[in-house]
């Protein structure tokens, strides 16, 4: 597997303070990260490179302190943390919590169409997606399969084109000349990805073709056979800076891996003793109920094998603070009405902190505030949002972690336009706007 190489801090962490030197790592990582599966090997990869060491989840404990520590679900869900010397009842533990996983376009159990002399693959679309930027894009095909390798065994490796080969081509505007008055899109019939021509051969089909990149691309395993696969569709142009002064960052997945990458900085750079903590779940944009996801019992689970009984995790947890990353909608120019007119996020004006009096976003005054002191301790402006009132509010792992786990929440995420399209759009500087403050959370002596 092609996994990127994640620049590493100087001795102070400092170079990493700008956009300039932290968004060439950010977009690495974004570009690295095709799938939930390639974004948690990514982050191990980058954890075991700075002294993190696997815990087995079939074996008993004993993390001692100071020591730093990560453990995967599903090979799509990661926590990692470093104990702090002191007692976890005294100093509880600051945690930071983001999203694997991205909407997209998932590859059916057997995928082959053929119609109209062209091999296509059904897909299934995964979460919220915005289906209309899908159209004309140069797409390749990543993510897991399970197959058996030459002695019959079972194994499960990562996979990854890396080059355009499908593509979903628009229907000519001569075609369809109502289009641009009321369009809908239907995914079973017009989703449908376009593999290779069968016009002067015979493809076997798709599953053939995933065999013979896996043994391209993993030779050492003798994998013969693939039976399964967890793979989805991603756009191949990279993570690209734009605008004139190049104030604006596009990319795909940046919802939410953005922030999955500033809570790994921030865990990777944090000096000082603090007992800190990141979670990333995939899942989220399918409502996180999942072993692997937000609302299984992931994050529960370590932290109560790390605090040993109910009665300790209890008393921790009531010291510590979970700051839920997860992108926030900016002010788009274009539709300004979308936006109550004092909840006007912009980019580049740095994290949000996210309000819904329904529980939606489980901030309330307290978390809300505590942000904020961290916000002015780092240096980084803070935004808030909340919906219009006429208008229905999204969700995120906040509120769902912070019912799973009883831990007081604060969600807050980079402003973002274009969420759930392909091709993403945030502020240049709103990245390690949004570090600055999650390394705050991690090496501030006070909450
Ligand atoms: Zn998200």
């Amino acid at each position: 597997m092609q996994t990127p190489r994640l620049p590493k801090s100087g001795p102070n962490g400092e170079h990493i303070l700008n956009p300039e030197s932290f968004n060439p790592g950010l977009m690495a990582f974004l570009d690295g990260s095709p799938s939930p599966f390639h974004a948690v090997a990514s982050m191990q990869q980058a954890l075991q490179a700075q002294g993190f060491s696997d815990l087995d989840p079939a074996t008993a404990w004993s993390v001692g302190h100071g020591e730093k520590t990560l453990i995967t679900r599903n090979s799509s869900s990661l926590i990692a943390f470093r104990l702090g010397r002191g007692p976890l009842t005294e100093s509880g533990i600051r945690v930071i919590g983001a999203h694997t996983d991205s909407p997209c376009l998932r590859l059916k159990p057997s995928p082959d169409v053929r119609r109209s002399g062209v091999l296509q693959l059904g897909v299934e679309v995964y979460g919220g997606v915005l289906l209309a930027p899908w159209f004309d894009r140069d797409l390749s095909i990543a993510g897991r399969v399970t197959g058996t390798d030459a002695q019959g065994r079972r194994l499960s490796l990562l996979i990854d084109f890396q080059r355009p080969i499908v593509t979903i081509p628009s229907l000519a505007i001569h075609l369809n000349r109502d289009i641009h008055k009321n369009r809908t899109i239907n995914s079973q019939q017009e989703v449908v990805p376009i593999l290779c021509d069968l016009a002067d051969r015979t493809e076997a089909g798709f599953q053939k073709m995933l065999v013979d990149q896996v043994q391209r691309q993993h030779p050492e395993s003798d994998v013969q056979t693939v039976t399964d696969y967890e793979l989805g569709c991603y756009d191949t142009q990279g993570a690209q800076r734009v605008g004139i002064n190049g104030d604006y960052l596009t990319s795909a997945r940046l919802d939410n891996l953005l922030s999955c990458y500033a809570g790994l900085r921030s865990l990777l750079d944090a000096k000082g003793d603090q007992t800190i903590l990141l979670v990333c779940n995939d899942h989220e944009e399918v409502g996180s109920a999942s072993a692997a996801g937000a609302q299984g019992p992931f994050l529960h689970s370590v932290l109560e094998r790390l605090c040993g009984d109910a009665e300790t995790l209890a008393r921790v947890l009531a010291r510590s603070l979970l700051v839920s990353a997860d992108n926030a909608h900016a002010l788009h120019p274009n539709y300004e009405s979308k936006h109550d007119p004092q909840h006007q996020p912009r980019l580049n004006g740095g994290p949000v902190i996210k309000f819904n009096a329904n529980q939606r976003y489980a901030t309330n005054s307290v978390t809300a505030a505590a942000f904020r002191d961290l916000c002015a301790r780092a240096g980084v402006p803070v935004q808030s949002i909340a919906m219009r009132s006429d208008m229905a509010c999204g969700s995120t792992i906040g509120p769902i972690t912070s019912t799973a786990v009883g831990i007081d929440t604060v969600d807050v995420g980079a402003p973002q336009l274009a969420m759930h399209s392909p091709r993403e759009t945030t502020g240049w500087k709103d990245p390690v706007l949004l570090y600055r403050v999650l390394r705050e959370l991690f090496e501030s002596e006070a909450l």
